[in-house]
């Protein structure tokens, strides 16, 4: 990887906000920094929008409604095909991108375009496919008329752990139901979202129908769109306090909200597990997008007879991983996203082992420029302890023994969290009573990775509203209608 690929592909960047179709400064002139985390250096500066300029956004997205949600359903799935078309040829470029502003190694954001692409896809498949129901009513009086409609203007906010996909997961379906939309992207990595805006200029968007806002004023802007009553759904992925301030904001019009919040998974591995599948699967589900997923594995509860083994597994394994710039060659744990995720991870750790957690391998911060913190496992960590009630988002397996399948359960179920777990048996009877006893939205049976864009992705509990993906995900952009018509 050449810094001169680096440098041009920077400078394709667009360092506007992307309003009615326009690439515009601030009104204001306002601007911030974006960092490449390996480094902590300034990688591009860009727009940072006021309060007016997210009101301009949503006029656009509003003066874009009427005509985008009359476009023929074909239409609008032909241009997210476009879409998804330019997506698979620009697919290094954006892989590049997230590695540059989020750090992770280029094998697995080429992973996230793959990912981030399938949504463009199935919902550009899922677009023809808005369907009503006709039929008599049971008196035989009249006959009814369920009909689907896009819910109008949408606010979408997306966290900077999954810069692409979490983009295209809500404007892919919004698009394909017919609603506008205005896109506010971390602040932490921006450049993805703004150049995917591009791209969808390059396949021919209608002016208005996506706009972007990046800003540093998060607060002030959501609040003053989410408020404002021409908006009709906010759709959401960040921590869940944020997610909670945001549905009391969205209180006030009665919005329709989808909410992907925080996670805390448990990861459970039973004696009858297959060890092998088991250790693979954890290493996915814990050091993927090194440790910094909503769906990452946070508590490993595994059966005191094979924990032992596993801890020592695991610790083989991340003993072996690369650390280093996500650019570079063997590199499987980049940078943690800044500072403060270091130190969290760093408190986490040292807070178990003060209770008396054992350190199997890493356990500190790395002396070398960016923000890096070692693959870490901690094993035997006592109830009581911070890493098991809180979302770790860092590189840390923490592992803790059980002796039943009813302790396993109560471990498991024992957060206010909700989002996904992980359950390693080769009796099908006891995956089956997993399923009906885990509290979680979602479940990977044997598989350490669960997302798809063809399955209902969301949680249960504190961890969120409404689903993202598959059949369900452009219901989420729809509203219902029933028209009553007389017997003919
Ligand atoms: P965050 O809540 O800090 O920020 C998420 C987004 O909200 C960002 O765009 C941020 O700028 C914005 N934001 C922050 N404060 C705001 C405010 N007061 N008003 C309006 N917007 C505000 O979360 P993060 O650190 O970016 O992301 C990590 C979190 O996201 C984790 O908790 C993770 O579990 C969660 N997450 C969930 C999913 C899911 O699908 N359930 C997916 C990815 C990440």
């Amino acid at each position: 990887m050449t810094p001169n690929r680096e440098t041009e592909l920077l400078a394709d960047v667009p360092d506007g906000l992307f309003i009615g179709g326009r690439w515009r400064p601030a009104q204001d002139g306002a601007t911030f920094t974006v960092q490449d985390p390996s480094n902590g250096e300034t990688i591009k500066t860009i727009a940072s929008a006021s309060v007016a300029d997210g009101k301009a956004a949503l006029d656009a997205a509003v003066d874009a409604f009427p005509a985008w949600a009359a476009t023929p359903a074909r239409e609008r799935a032909e241009l997210l095909r476009r879409a998804f078309d330019l997506l698979q040829e620009r697919k290094e470029d954006f892989a590049l991108l997230m590695t540059l502003e989020m750090g992770k190694p280029l094998a697995e954001a080429r992973g996230e375009v793959g990912y981030g692409g399938e949504f463009l896809r199935w919902f550009s498949e899922e677009a023809s496919r808005i369907q009503g129901r006709y039929g008599p009513n049971p008196e035989g009086t009249g006959r009814m008329i369920v009909s689907q409609h896009p819910v109008g203007p949408c606010y979408l906010i997306t966290p900077w752990n999954f810069p692409l996909a979490m983009a295209t997961r809500k404007i892919a379906p919004a698009l394909a139901a017919g609603c506008t939309v205005v896109v506010k992207p971390a602040g932490l990595t921006p450049l993805t979202t703004l150049a995917f805006a591009k791209l969808l200029e390059d396949a021919g968007l209608p002016a208005g129908v996506v706009n972007v806002v990046t800003t540093t004023s998060s607060g002030p802007v959501s609040e003053e769109i989410i408020r404002d009553p021409r908006l009709r759904k906010l759709s959401f992925t960040g921590s869940t306090p944020v997610g909670q301030r945001l549905l009391e904001q969205a209180a006030s019009g009665v919005l329709r909200t989808s909410m992907e919040l925080g996670g805390n998974a448990p990861f459970v591995v039973f004696d009858d597990a297959d060890l092998d599948k088991a250790v693979e699967g954890a290493i996915a589900a814990k050091f993927r997008n090194i440790g910094q997923a909503c769906t990452a594995a946070n508590r490993f509860i595994v059966h005191r007879a094979v924990a032992d083994e596993f801890a020592r597994r695991v610790t083989e394994r991340v003993n072996g991983f690369g650390i280093g710039r996500g650019t570079e060659d063997g590199v499987t744990i980049g940078p943690l996203i800044d500072d403060r995720a270091v130190e969290k991870a760093a408190q986490l750790v040292e807070d178990a082992v003060g209770r008396g957690a054992t350190l199997r391998t890493g356990g500190r911060a790395i002396d070398r420029p960016g923000t890096f913190y070692e693959p870490t496992v901690i094993s035997d960590v006592p109830a009581g302890s911070d890493i098991l009630r809180e979302e770790i988002f860092g590189p840390v397996l923490a592992i803790i023994p059980f002796d039943d399948e009813d302790d396993a359960v109560r471990l498991a179920n024992d957060t206010e969290y909700g989002l996904v777990s992980y359950v390693y048996t080769e009796s099908l009877a006891r995956g089956q009573r997993m399923i009906d006893r885990l509290e979680t939205g979602m479940m990977g049976l044997n598989m350490g990775v669960v997302s798809n864009a063809a399955a209902p992705f969301g949680g249960w509990k504190f961890s969120g509203l409404g689903r993202e993906g598959g059949a369900e995900g452009i219901h989420e952009y729809l509203q219902t209608k029933y028209t009553l018509t007389a017997d003919p």
